[in-house]
């Protein structure tokens, strides 16, 4: 097989041409600043397709998470319990206000929150008020469990739908479960605006504060006057014009990584691997991207460092770190599995709770029959596929092929 001529990405931006019109309607009527029509039309689309009633448009899904958390009242030395299997910024925000995340070990079933692991957290941390939580890779969560727990437990839900826009969970979209929650427009997700965020919920009073807070916290008054702390947040009108010309075509991108994700489920089925799974009787994802994992008795060895890679090649057997190797060897992205945040030098003191217990293992390499939690058992076995919804039908196969060979 020849390498790839173009590179075949994990997930990258796709540009419709609407977005060039409403960028060029802002230069031309010069809103080149964080005021104007896009970013209205963008904070009503989304309401509009999400179902919630207020959206504020920020500079990044990171800085909707950060405002999310102050409306929770999140203060210094308060514990916070996070998602552990995600990505970095669903939990630096908690810090970024003196909150100390603990994290919560994940399930199989939609590699997500575990909420048996939440309810044991509640028993060992029960002045807990904010619970942080992901849908991992555009897969909703558990929602109802999580809920009911947090709900028995008088927990505020901030949650993260940065990956998993226009995913359903029972017919309502992901952005509507939270007290407060954030989505983002960064370059590789579903849809894109290059960059940008926002913070949905359902409280006015909470989204007036956001608008506020976004745009330096100014008061009513001639001059610059400030009774808070304010954050330079708020969207560009440029921006918003990318992200509006996206919307119209969320569905389209779904309705293209799912596919994608069908191509390999049908293409890998012989191999001793799983796809990421999901509840197919209450959720639909929107298949952002495509996960496998390599079922334990077909891992050769793999040893990681904290940041090196090393395997033993076996007949029948491969392993993350082989199959990334030959996916770049041909000119295709594909990526590990987000490390758990417990597992990241940053948190290494943070408590991290797991079903069975309150523990971590003593190594983080694929030992077999060792009893390692969950998160770092995805993390072992587990890789994200490229997912780029250019990619096609012929490049999908020889991927396909090409993680074929790994076992052979
Ligand atoms: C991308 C992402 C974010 C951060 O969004 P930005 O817009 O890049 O700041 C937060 N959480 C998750 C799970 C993400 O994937």
């Amino acid at each position: 097989m020849d390498k790839f001529e173009n590179k075949v990405w994990l997930s990258s931006p796709t540009m419709h041409e609407d977005e060039l019109k409403y960028i060029t309607e802002a230069y031309e009527s010069n809103w080149m600043s964080t005021v104007g029509k896009n970013i209205d039309e963008v904070e009503r689309l989304i309401c509009e397709k999400v179902g919630c009633k207020y959206s504020v448009a920020l500079s990044s899904g990171t800085s909707s998470l950060h405002l999310a958390v102050k409306l929770a009242g999140v203060k210094p030395g308060d514990y916070v319990f996070c998602s552990d299997m995600t990505f970095a910024a669903t939990v630096n925000p908690v810090v970024y206000e003196g909150g100390i995340p603990i994290f919560i070990d994940t399930e199989y079933d939609t590699w997500n929150m575990d909420p048996i692991a939440l309810e044991k957290a509640f028993l060992l941390y029960p002045e807990v008020k904010v619970v942080v939580l992901v849908h991992l890779y555009g897969t909703p969560c558990k929602i109802d469990e999580i809920k009911a727990i947090c709900d028995k437990y008088n927990a505020i839900i901030i949650e993260d739908a940065a990956e998993s826009l226009g995913a359903t969970y029972k017919g309502v979209q992901t952005g509507t479960f939270g007290d407060y929650s954030a989505i983002s427009f960064n370059g590789n997700k579903i849809i894109t605006g290059s960059s940008g965020g926002m913070l949905l919920t359902n409280d006015k009073e909470a989204a007036n504060k956001v608008r506020k807070w976004s745009t330096q916290s100014r008061e009513n008054a001639p001059w610059y006057q400030h009774e808070e702390l304010g954050y330079n947040y708020r969207m560009s009108n440029v921006i918003a014009g990318v992200v509006r010309g996206q919307l119209p075509y969320l569905e389209e991108h779904i309705a293209q990584k799912k596919a994608i994700y069908e191509r390999y489920k049908k293409g890998l089925k012989d191999l001793p691997i799983q796809m990421n799974s999901y509840d197919k009787d209450n959720s639909e994802p929107n298949f952002w991207l495509s996960c496998m994992i390599i079922n334990k008795e077909a891992m050769c060895k793999q040893v990681r460092s904290e940041t090196e890679a090393l395997y033993i090649s076996e007949k029948g057997k491969s392993c993350p770190t082989e199959i990334l190797e030959m996916l770049a060897k041909y000119n295709a992205e594909g990526r590990p599995i987000w490390k758990p945040m417990h597992m990241q030098p940053i948190y290494r003191m943070n408590p991290f709770i797991t079903r069975n217990g309150n523990g971590r293992a003593k190594t983080n390499a694929y030992i077999e029959g060792s009893s390692i939690d969950i998160g770092m058992d995805i993390f072992d076995r587990g890789l994200c596929l490229p997912s780029d919804n250019k990619m096609t039908e012929e490049e999908q196969d020889k991927i396909i092929e090409i993680i074929k060979e790994c076992f052979q």
